[in-house]
């Protein structure tokens, strides 16, 4: 296979084709105003198809797609490191406001109730709801806290120019946290408990509502530094070599999930360790469909009771009622909230639904080949990678309720079984996500002449 070392890339509209190694041309193209300096440009692998590109110079605030899967390879930012630091280091700032100030002082009969979320952590655990609390204490607090300390500090690694050897194991817990990291989804849930709430008690927004509405804006733009981006950076500052052609063919190739470095991996099914970072690296996985199907049975399984069973009990001086995911959406329409209804119903019936049938498709559809049908069905799983952590909506709802609607002897929000089902679907549904291999098919290509009359003979 021809190799070039370095090739220019065709802009178009802020946005850059990377061009793979054999299609390569080395003719230059001058470089665009403000463009970074570049060190020695080395291989970049498709994380969704697993093509080898030969990396370009990107100019600030473009991007470079993959020619064959549209995937997004990399990104510059028009901004420096410094800014991104400030970003992260007021986002922790930020954090701290949101979590220990009150989002919202409630005042029934005479009585009054500041509210936050740690609160309604501690009275989960305190209810007797432990599975609970710790999964929601993880994804809203303990990983959105830990992405954030673990960004500021390798942000700063990556200004002073030096990477300590903790870094490797820094980017490895940092890849591991992200995903699971739910600020927007938390932020939408305080806003439906707000509206659900404000017609029960005098209810005032306190410091932190406001906080959280920030640390969701700064969180979106800082999840763009993924730990690939801050181990490119350090590729373009020259702190870590880039991956480079060593001229072995590229099924001896194999690239790291968590840092992108393209490394020499001779045992397709085997794993192996990253020369580079430490994660564990493989060219496929050999039971990856086995386990994507346990997984996406065992969420439909765990479905079923999430729908059926109470996601909350009310408590009030009028008695007390249960309410399932579908009797709150209904009972938001009758408030007129029937927007805030639409976005409940979306969360905790059609993503949840859609992931798994989406996950499905792409198990089932195998005989579909071709480029087209591959790139729809890598736009299929990239929607199902969007959406994943969405429908835990309506199990923040439920706690933030519960602390919300806290006055002993006048009305108590209890948790249902119900909530902490809904949450191991939204587990095991974004398990399954990332243990599906988008590259598997890509693998198969288009199908050959023998296949085609095989297949004609066999519909006769
Ligand atoms: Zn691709
Ligand atoms: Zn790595």
């Amino acid at each position: 296979m021809p190799r070039a070392g370095q090739s220019a890339g065709l802009a178009l509209a802020g946005k850059t084709m990377l061009a793979p190694p054999d299609e390569a041309e080395t003719s230059g193209q001058p470089a665009q105003d403000g463009a970074l300096e570049s060190g020695p440009m080395g291989l970049i692998a498709c994380q969704h198809c697993d093509t080898l590109h030969a990396a370009v110079d990107v100019e600030p605030g473009g991007m470079a797609l993959c020619t064959r899967c549209g995937y997004v390879l990399m990104r510059r930012s028009r901004f420096p490191l410094s800014f991104w630091q400030s970003i992260a280091g007021c986002a922790l700032i930020v954090f701290a406001i949101a979590n220990f100030f009150p989002l919202v002082h409630l005042t029934m009969l005479g009585k009054t109730l500041d509210a936050n979320f740690i609160g309604a952590l501690w009275l989960t655990w305190e209810n007797g709801h432990f599975i609970l609390a710790i999964m929601t204490g993880l994804i809203g607090f303990w990983f959105p806290l830990t992405q954030l300390c673990f960004l500021f500090w390798a942000l700063g690694c990556l200004r002073r120019n030096s990477l300590p050897p903790d870094f490797r194991a820094a980017m490895r817990i940092y890849t591991l946290v992200g995903p699971w990291s739910m600020v927007p989804v938390l932020m939408l849930a305080i806003i439906v408990s707000i509206v659900k709430f404000a017609g029960l008690a005098t209810l005032e927004p306190g410091p932190g509502v406001w906080a959280f509405a920030v640390m969701t804006f700064l969180m979106t733009a800082l999840s763009r530094l993924d730990s690939v981006r801050l181990w490119q950076y350090a590729e373009t500052e020259g702190l870590v070599a880039p991956s480079l052609d060593t001229g072995l063919p590229e099924d001896k190739l194999a690239a790291c999930h968590a840092c992108g470095y393209v490394q020499a991996h001779h045992l397709r099914d085997e794993a192996s360790q990253c020369e580079r970072c430490g994660s564990v690296i493989r060219k496929r996985h050999a039971h990856m469909r086995t386990r994507v199907w346990a997984l996406v049975l065992a969420a439909a399984i765990v479905y079923i009771p999430a729908n059926v069973l109470p996601m909350m009990e009310i408590r009030s001086l009028m008695g007390s009622s249960e309410h399932t995911i579908l009797g709150g959406v209904i009972e938001l329409w009758r408030l007129g909230s029937w927007d805030l209804a639409l976005i409940v119903f979306a969360a905790s019936v059609v993503v949840p639904i859609t992931k798994l049938v989406a996950l499905t498709v792409l198990l089932c559809g195998r005989r579909w080949r071709g480029e087209g049908t591959q790139r729809q069905r890598t736009r299929l799983y990239e929607l199902v990678e969007f959406i994943g952590q969405w429908s835990m909506l309506d199990v923040f709802v439920v706690i933030l309720m519960s602390v919300m609607a806290n006055f002993p002897g006048m009305s108590q929000i209890i948790a249902g079984p119900a909530a902490a089902s809904f949450g191991m679907v939204v587990v095991l549904t974004m398990l399954a996500a990332m243990s599906y291999d988008p590259r598997t098919g890509w693998d198969m290509g288009p199908r050959t002449p023998a296949e085609t009359t095989d297949e004609s003979k066999r519909t006769r």
